[in-house]
């Protein structure tokens, strides 16, 4: 682990060296390929990252102009039908979660930039996820409570806990965390807030903006049965077909999590089109791979790694 995060420092540090000399990079091998990149949220530029899902907003814009001087940004709806530029890379830009923030933060970019972006929303409204009470509670330096109440105090070994509990529990440990953050949540509003179903509404009609599917609650699917699975995937999917959302079945598995028996059984509730994360744990071909934007490297660095699917 330790040698992988080296091996990666040398290798950034050395193409942001070429970068000052001049040395450009080649967009050619790929002409007519396509990736999928994953986003989550968006902050402002004065506050500080609590998690790497967040992109401070001049570093997003700067990164989305980057994107779309080299490559060719498409929309939903022209990935599916694979009709796209051959004489460059294409781009799908995906934002899971639906935080308020990318009604507030991401759309004046977007709308600016004229860029079409698919946000993976869902469901479950004013409800903050667990993971960023997590992130809150241990920016707070508060984890000695969780030490009290679940015998962990270290971030992963919280999270890789709580990823493979039912759901009884998430939600039951979801409370927990939020009385223990509900003192500091108004000043971490753009971490954790959701969009409102109004806001979703407005959304969708918006040109610029593809609202898909990432499940009512945001649980681990490899965690229910079948019945919980389809009541998660159905009941986001109603929600998004009221608003006359385009695709109510285009669906992101939350963090990423999937295997073969998860696929079969979405084929037979008919969720036949399923992104992934590159950085999951596995590497099934029937889930599409996103490349997870990474905050903490150079807009170059960022390209390259966009350019070769992979870091
Ligand atoms: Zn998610």
């Amino acid at each position: 682990m330790i040698w992988q995060k080296i091996k990666y420092k040398l290798k950034w540090g050395l193409r942001d060296i070429q970068s000052f000399f001049g040395v450009s990079f080649s967009t050619k091998i790929i002409d007519g390929g396509v990736r999928v990149l994953c986003f989550h949220g968006v902050c402002r530029d004065e506050q500080s990252y609590i998690n790497a899902r967040f992109l401070k907003e001049s570093h997003l814009k700067k990164l989305l102009i980057a994107i779309k001087n080299h490559f060719n940004i498409i929309d939903l709806e022209t990935y599916l039908n694979g009709k796209y530029s051959q004489e460059k890379l294409n781009i799908l830009l995906t934002f899971d979660d639906g935080y308020k923030n990318n009604k507030t933060l991401l759309l004046p970019i977007i709308e600016e930039l004229k860029i079409p972006v698919t946000l993976f929303v869902l469901a479950r409204e004013n409800m903050p996820l667990w993971p960023d009470l997590i992130d809150i509670i241990f920016d707070q330096q508060k984890q000695k409570l969780l030490q009290q109440l679940y015998g962990i105090d270290n971030k992963e070994k919280f999270k890789s806990w709580i990823h493979h509990q039912p759901t009884h529990i998430v939600e039951s440990v979801t409370d927990e965390l939020k009385i223990i953050a509900q003192p500091f949540l108004a000043d971490y509003k753009e971490f954790w807030e959701t969009l409102s179903k109004e806001e979703l509404i407005l959304l969708n009609e918006h040109p610029l903006v593809t609202l898909c599917n990432h499940t009512a609650n945001h649980y681990n699917l490899l965690s229910l049965d079948q019945k919980q699975l389809k009541e998660e995937v159905e009941v986001c999917s109603q929600f998004l077909k009221e608003i006359n959302a385009k695709f109510p079945d285009v669906l992101a598995f939350p963090y990423g999590f999937y295997n073969a028996e998860l696929c079969s059984t979405l084929d037979t509730l008919n969720y036949h089109v399923r992104f992934s994360i590159t950085e999951g744990i596995n590497t099934d071909e029937k889930a599409i791979n996103r490349l997870v934007i990474n905050p903490f490297i150079s807009i170059r660095n960022q390209l390259i790694s966009i350019v070769n699917g992979k870091y």
